[in-house]
């Protein structure tokens, strides 16, 4: 069937169309313009009134004589059961009839009115069913790691040592918000590192190469392919051997020899002193052979060029500039004398990843992504583009590994590239592209194939004059409803095809009728439920204050639908420490009321009239509950928390309101309380690299995934917000937020002064945000694939139905899917994704995606269309969960093997002829070595000594639900030179690669990864720089680690504090500011992100990691 389609002659519908011209969203894509976009929360860019001239009383007042407050006791005397005097309406609005209620006596020190009920049943329950980690365990079969592992090698990587100076150079960092407490780590082992490989080299053999990748002698068996690491003293066994290297990729097909690098080395460092603890560092790990002297560093890659995207004949590669006034790198002059000699690769002649951005954005960001054609390879994430749906989904929607999917399962087997496709089925959209169209089909509901359900879609094919359509996914002939008839043209083509959404469009929504709805009940609006800590942590760092504070003005900005004058969400209230308040606002109350409830074993609401209600009818009442409550609990020296009872009740409340909903939880400790869900700490960093280091990623009981369960089943989504001052257990406290859709967000050490606008900018978002309930996703396929596995934060009953209780739109669930029989070239391979969801105001809806792909005999083909950022993003998440069940060692290797097999097979079934010691590279997957790289020495598979276990538990389930874009960026991040272009300039400067060496100490930087922004300083940048930027008026009085800049009238100033402002607004989380001056002890942090450069938990450099992979090729291909 031909599933292209021609353009439509009129604009289809009737309604607003997007307007493509002047597209400068920078939101998508990358590029932002040149005025800062519209930030998503006008009105709360100032500060917050009444919150910031008063100085929080809670922080003025005494805190506990003793540095730690005293063990909780069950009342305390300052608790809030303390609260014993009747308001006036405690008669009125008491908990409901099955529950005893108890008066406590006691006084009334702040005159509240507040009216405590102690609500305690006799009767206790068993919490929920045993422990169960089936859920989580069952996903991950699927990973193929074969064979044993060796037993904890003393470095975890590839053989690439770390080095031996970090324990000394960790020192106490500040609180990055990411990383957030920097223990004393052991140092990681010395390992001998490898400076290099020759790339080209006809003797596999050579002493020099076998012994670079020997493993351990104590090693253990080792997985295919794959090699060990290095024990001190091996790697240099061998004498120097002179080789040739030769990394080039397709365009041009190889470089030509004699190009290489292989240049003297420079003369000695001007730039770095040997003193600096940041050089010292590099120079023990021997890796100085493989970065060598950078001339002209801010100038654009000299060797880049040849392996833009451009197709052409083969370019001879410019000599290699070798400049004798150039900065080379310190490492030299501490290196033995024969790995002087050794060549070099030069790291311009490797493919660049801003090369092919900047390509990319070149020439393909100024022309409208077209959707009607079958297969096409989107622009990338990071180009600027615009889209025009005319009968496939967006790319800001679903993006896919490959364009173009093998015909058959032993193709797709012998290529080992997985087929999957990143989906964000609730994607924002700039304002210049349209909302998906709802199409109303009445009660008889949208039109679906009898047989396998899919619904109509434009690849539908209408036969015998249009009485009939022959379904694209099983090929059913349905009979078309009277209602729904219409003549076709000459093409066979229904005339009103182009007025109708779901036969025109890639992306459309349907009114779901009430067989769509549980208990076939049309759903009730959802409701919003703020549950916070109000234990001694949280009442000290002031999050309390700040938090009510700021509720009260931003329950003003609860989603709305539509052009709503009014969100249709409901709200509750519910503090907690290790007992639960729940409050009455009811609009007929002159002042709240609150509740308690101590039997958390057997959590109950104790109220249903008054919980949740309207935000505009409760104002008064709500707004005087949060005057109140840090008022309440300003003297509490409860320091013990619970957990799972909280979300108990707040799964409780939104079932007895039968409706679906989010939970908001402010939560600062381990809970340790007695209560189920009761927490222990078991971090241990010691299990690093051990097999046991799985089990830190993995819950410590099965409470939190039956809770889950149960969260899922009412639509409630829970969204986590973690201000931890020590270990917290994230990998268990995430394990509801992750099954029921929701967000986690943590701000260790949480300061009110340095982490306030981090904190209040990621919770209006979150509170903003549109989000869909009781959600469930289904992903249909033609015949010969079909989806066989799913990453993201949901939750799955069945092996076929994603189950969300909230889906909000940066969400994205990747699936993967495998052959089941042949495809067919002529037919291609289609997709169709239907989510059923609860709209912000309460309607049921269908949204439909479809893409449509196209299917090859010859694996060139595919290997033309393949979209690297989309293989990464899957390849990441499959290695992040797969860390629940493998040692993190048998993952890397696992991803490497796969890397390796994919460009193996590229090299044999595709590539010209050529040397066997030349590493060829699929022009589509250029970047594969490198991005993959990232993700094999990122925190999570190889931690530096200064992540925490927290912190990569956390890292692990944000990168779960991460759209390409964002997992882009994350692994290989943006460093941008902020003083090479000039000052009016209104672009945003070209990025450089992340690398040390791109870095000149003349010059300023900013470095973003989507969760970290940092500004680094040279040492020595113009006075006049720094006086612009920081008001001071040399370098050594700029304050490191500041966070905020100082607000300056003058260009430079405004030039770089609006392109954070442009930063931050592209990014789903704020970015906090770290300035981080050259040869600071800050820089250490800073450093982790230059990925190309070898890192100190012992990850390779991306040189290195190239030679590594090329090596890996060669075994296979002999
Ligand atoms: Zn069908």
């Amino acid at each position: 069937m031909n599933v292209n389609q021609s353009a439509p002659p009129v604009p289809p519908f009737g309604q607003p169309q997007p307007i493509y011209p002047g597209y400068h969203q920078s939101s998508y894509g990358g590029q932002p313009g040149s005025t800062a976009p519209p930030t998503p929360y006008g009105a709360y860019n100032g500060p917050v009134p009444g919150y910031q001239q008063t100085p929080p009383q809670g922080m003025s007042r005494a805190p506990p004589s003793s540095g730690a407050p005293p063990a909780s006791t069950a009342q305390a005397p300052c608790g809030p059961a303390t609260y014993g005097q009747f308001g006036q309406g405690d008669v009125q609005n008491g908990p409901s009839s099955t529950v005893q209620v108890q008066r406590l006596p006691g006084s009334q020190p702040f005159g509240s009115p507040l009216a405590p009920v102690v609500s305690q049943p006799a009767v206790l329950q068993s919490y929920g069913p045993p422990p169960t980690s089936a859920q989580v365990t069952t996903q991950l079969a699927g990973m193929q790691i074969s064979g044993a592992v060796a037993p904890a090698p003393p470095t975890s990587g590839m053989g690439y040592g770390p080095p031996t100076s970090l324990a000394s150079a960790s020192g106490s960092f500040p609180n990055s918000g990411l990383y957030g407490s920097y223990p004393q780590g052991q140092a990681p082992p010395i390992g001998q590192a490898q400076g290099y490989l020759g790339v080209q080299t006809p003797q596999r053999s050579a002493p020099s190469q076998a012994s670079s990748f020997t493993p351990p002698a104590s090693g253990g068996p080792r997985m295919p392919s794959v090699t060990g690491p290095l024990l001190p003293g091996q790697g240099f066994g061998g004498p120097p051997v002179s080789q040739p290297n030769h990394v080039s990729s397709p365009s041009p097909q190889a470089l030509p020899p004699g190009t290489q690098m292989t240049g003297p080395p420079g003369p000695p460092p001007p730039m770095h002193s040997p003193q600096q603890p940041g050089y010292q560092l590099q120079q023990n790990g021997s890796f100085g052979p493989a970065r060598g002297p950078q001339p002209n560093y801010g100038s654009p890659y000299p060797g880049a060029a040849t392996f833009g995207s451009q197709p052409g004949p083969p370019q001879p590669l410019p000599p290699k500039r070798l400049d004798p006034d150039a900065i080379p790198s310190p490492q030299l002059n501490e290196l033995p004398p024969q790995q002087k000699t050794r060549h070099r690769i030069d790291p311009d002649a490797i493919p660049s990843p801003i090369q092919v951005i900047e390509d990319d954005r070149n020439n393909r960001g100024t022309e409208p992504f077209v959707t009607g054609v079958r297969g096409q390879v989107p622009p990338l994430v990071t180009t600027n583009f615009l889209v025009k749906d005319q009968g496939n989904a967006s790319p800001r929607y679903i993006r896919c590994t490959s364009y173009n999917i093998p015909c058959t399962s032993d193709m797709a087997k012998q290529a080992q590239v997985p087929l999957a496709a990143v989906i964000k089925p609730l994607a924002r959209l700039p304002p210049e592209e349209a909302s998906p169209y709802v199409v109303d089909h009445g009660e008889s509901g949208p039109l679906r194939c009898n047989r396998c359900k899919a619904y109509m879609c434009p690849f539908m094919q209408f036969i015998e004059g249009g009485r009939r359509f022959q379904c694209c996914f099983c090929s059913c002939i349905n009979d078309v409803p009277p209602q729904y008839f219409q003549h076709l043209d000459h093409t066979g083509k229904r005339v009103d095809a182009y007025d109708r959404p779901e036969l025109s469009l890639g992306s459309y929504e349907f009114l779901a009728t009430v067989d769509y709805c549980k208990n076939n009940k049309f759903p009730s609006p959802p409701a919003f439920i703020f549950m916070i800590d109000v234990s001694y942590n949280a009442i000290r760092t002031g999050l309390v204050r700040l938090l009510c504070e700021e509720l009260k003005s931003l329950l003003d900005f609860l989603p709305r639908e539509g052009g709503a004058e009014e969100s249709a969400i409901r709200v509750g209230f519910v503090t907690y420490n290790k007992v639960l308040h729940f409050y009455n606002v009811k609009s007929s109350l002159a002042q709240p009321q609150m509740m308690v409830v101590s039997d958390v074993a057997d959590m109950f609401v104790p109220l249903l009239d008054g919980f949740l209600v309207n935000v505009i009818e409760s104002r008064a009442v709500i707004t005087s509950l949060l005057d109140q409550i840090p008022e309440m609990f300003a003297d509490t020296r409860e320091t013990e928390t619970v957990f799972a009872p909280v979300i108990q009740a707040g799964m409780e409340a939104l079932k007895a309101a039968e409706c679906a909903g989010k939970l908001f939880l402010f939560h600062t400790s381990l809970p340790m309380a007695e209560a189920p869900g009761k927490l222990k700490n078991r971090d241990d960093r010691k299990l690093i690299n051990t097999d046991k280091e799985k089990t830190l990623f993995q819950p410590q009981t099965g409470a939190y995934q039956t809770l889950a369960k149960e969260c899922v089943a009412q639509g409630c989504c829970v969204d986590l917000f973690l201000f931890p001052n020590q270990y917290v257990d994230v990998a268990t406290l995430s394990v509801v937020p992750q099954l029921t859709g929701g967000s986690v967000y943590k701000y260790a050490c949480f300061q009110v002064e340095n982490d306030q606008e981090r904190f209040l900018s990621d919770l209006r978002r979150d509170v903003q945000k549109v989000v869909g309930f009781d959600a469930v996703m289904r992903v249909r396929t033609s015949t010969g694939i079909r989806a066989v596995d799913f990453f993201g934060a949901f939750y799955m009953s069945n092996t076929t139905d994603v189950e969300l209780a909230g889906l909000d739109g940066d969400k994205t669930v990747t699936v993967e899917f495998k052959h089941d029989d042949r495809l067919n070239e002529e037919s291609g391979a289609l997709l169709q994704c239907a989510l059923l969801y609860t709209s912000c105001a309460g309607q049921r809806r269908l949204r439909i995606h479809n893409l449509a792909l196209n299917c090859c005999t010859q694996l060139a083909d595919m290997y033309r269309n393949c979209e690297t950022d989309t293989l990464i993003n899957y390849m990441a998440k499959f290695a992040y969960r797969a860390v629940l069940n493998s040692p993190v060692k048998a993952v890397r290797d696992t991803l490497i093997t796969q890397c390796a097999q994919i460009l193996a097979c590229y090299r044999k079934n595709c590539a010209s002829p050529s040397s066997a010691g030349q590493l060829i590279l699929p022009e589509c997957m250029k970047l594969l070595p490198v991005y993959l790289n990232c993700v094999l020495k990122s925190d999570v598979l190889q931690p530096g000594a200064e992540v925490t276990t927290d912190d990569r538990a956390y890292v692990r389930q944000l990168v779960t639900s991460m759209d390409v874009a964002e997992t882009n960026v994350f692994f290989y991040p943006r460093l941008l030179p902020l003083t090479k272009s000039p000052i009016e300039s209104t672009t945003e400067p070209p990025a450089v690669r992340a690398s040390e060496e791109r870095l000149s100490n003349g010059d300023v930087y900013l470095l973003e990864n989507g969760l970290n922004l940092f500004l680094w300083v040279g040492a020595s940048v113009q006075q006049g720089v720094v006086q612009s930027l920081f008001s001071v008026s040399s370098f050594s009085q700029i304050t490191s680690g500041l966070s905020v800049l100082p607000i300056l009238d003058n260009p430079l100033s405004k030039k770089v504090r609006d392109l954070i402002d442009s930063l931050r607004a592209q990014r789903s989380r704020y970015m906090k500011l770290i300035v981080v001056k050259q040869e600071d002890k800050l820089e250490m942090l800073f450093k982790h992100f230059l990925v190309e450069d070898k890192s100190l938990s012992g990850g390779a450099s991306y040189v290195d990691f190239l030679c590594h992979m090329h090596k890996e090729i060669r075994q296979l291909l002999s």
